[in-house]
């Protein structure tokens, strides 16, 4: 039986490894997993292509695409907009696959919301010291936006406790089977299989006449 796939958000402190973890799952089980391609309206960091990290657009595009309903959910972070577009999710989701949505944690709690089976992950590194250190490790972004981060890293704290699991990223490939894991139970819950149950019932019912 072709079982729909599990969507599941990973969010977490910029600079907790989220990005490095979700590409170590993808090159475990490359056949599993999909990952959604947000559109943003940030510029690209160097060495980011349009349409492998993001689809980069302008602030106007991005609002047409509001208006038309093209977007699972959508939020604004350190000033701009960052959003799900919806055709692929729901493509890879009956395709069966299981699909990963990177993203913070406004929009999480909006898809939590829309599609309450979703499984909601939150990934931190081993303690604050280190997140610092790993945000200016990546030695990419200024003073100013590394300060604004920690804040923001702080005031995203207070919404751990809504997220489903915790994901302490200290060495990379433990987290990776934790995290493959989590979303291979998810697929076992009762509530996602439905249509099984529902066929063993009636195939039991012939032992009952
Ligand atoms: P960054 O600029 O570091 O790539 O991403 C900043 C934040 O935006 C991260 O926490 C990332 O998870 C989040 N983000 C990326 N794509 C989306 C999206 O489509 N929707 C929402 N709500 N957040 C996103």
């Amino acid at each position: 039986m072709n079982q729909r796939g599990i969507l599941t958000v990973i969010s977490g402190f910029s600079g907790a490894g989220k990005g490095t973890l979700i590409r170590e799952l993808l090159s475990r089980y490359p056949q599993r997993y999909a990952l959604s391609v947000s559109a943003t309206t940030r510029s690209p960091r160097p060495g980011e292509e349009n349409g492998r990290e993001y689809f980069f657009v302008t602030k106007e595009e991005f609002e047409k695409r509001i208006r038309d309903g093209g977007l699972i959910e959508y939020a604004q972070y350190v000033e701009n907009y960052y959003g799900t577009p919806k055709d692929y999710v729901d493509e890879q989701l009956e395709a069966g696959k299981d699909v990963i949505l990177e993203i913070e944690v406004q929009g999480a709690l909006k898809v939590k919301e829309k599609f309450p089976d979703t499984l909601l992950l939150f990934v931190t590194p081993p303690g604050a010291a280190e997140l610092e250190n790993r945000l200016r490790g990546r030695g990419t972004e200024s003073e100013e936006v590394i300060l604004n981060r920690l804040r923001q890293a702080s005031r995203e704290a207070s919404f751990m406790d809504r997220y489903d699991y915790i994901l302490v990223n200290d060495k990379l490939e433990v987290c990776a089977e934790e995290l493959h894991a989590l979303i291979s139970s998810q697929r076992l819950r009762m509530s996602a299989n439905a249509a099984f149950i529902t066929q063993m019932k009636k195939e039991l019912e012939r032992y009952c006449m």
